[in-house]
Order: structure tokens, then C-alpha cells, then sequence
């Protein structure tokens, strides 16, 4: 004897696990994500030409992050 009432819904073959507006707004996310970690980690002085004014800006949380600096 089964019980029906215990079985867990099936999706259907046709539909994505995941929809396609949750992958791209993960890709958005992860890719400013990756922006983010570059302004942290990895600028020095190449996209703020003005000057080190981003340099100075991240600087704590560069020293934070364990980047190497200076
Ligand atoms: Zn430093």
C-alpha cells in the first residue's frame, strides 16, 4: 500500500530548474562583485588616472582583505 499524499511534486521536463531572470541577475550580481574585488584588491591608480584618489579610498579595506599594498 503507497501513501500519494507523502510524494513530493514533480516538476515538469519542460521548465528550467532555475529561471532565466535569477541567472541573470546572479550573473549582474557576480559581475560587480568581480568589479568590486578589483577596485579593492588589484587597482593601482589604472582606472582612477587622476591620481591614487581609489588607491587612498580602498586603502583600509585593502589592509583588511590581507592585499598586498606597499
Ligand atoms: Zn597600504
Amino acid at each position: 500500500m503507497s501513501n500519494l499524499s507523502n510524494t513530493p511534486s514533480v516538476r515538469p521536463l519542460d521548465q528550467p530548474a532555475v529561471s532565466a531572470r535569477v541567472l541573470w541577475t546572479a550573473a549582474g550580481v557576480g559581475s560587480l562583485l568581480l568589479l568590486l574585488a578589483y577596485l579593492v584588491a588589484f587597482d593601482q591608480g589604472a582606472v582612477s588616472q587622476g591620481g591614487m584618489y581609489l588607491h587612498e579610498l580602498l586603502h583600509d579595506g585593502r589592509h583588511l582583505l590581507g592585499v598586498p599594498c606597499h
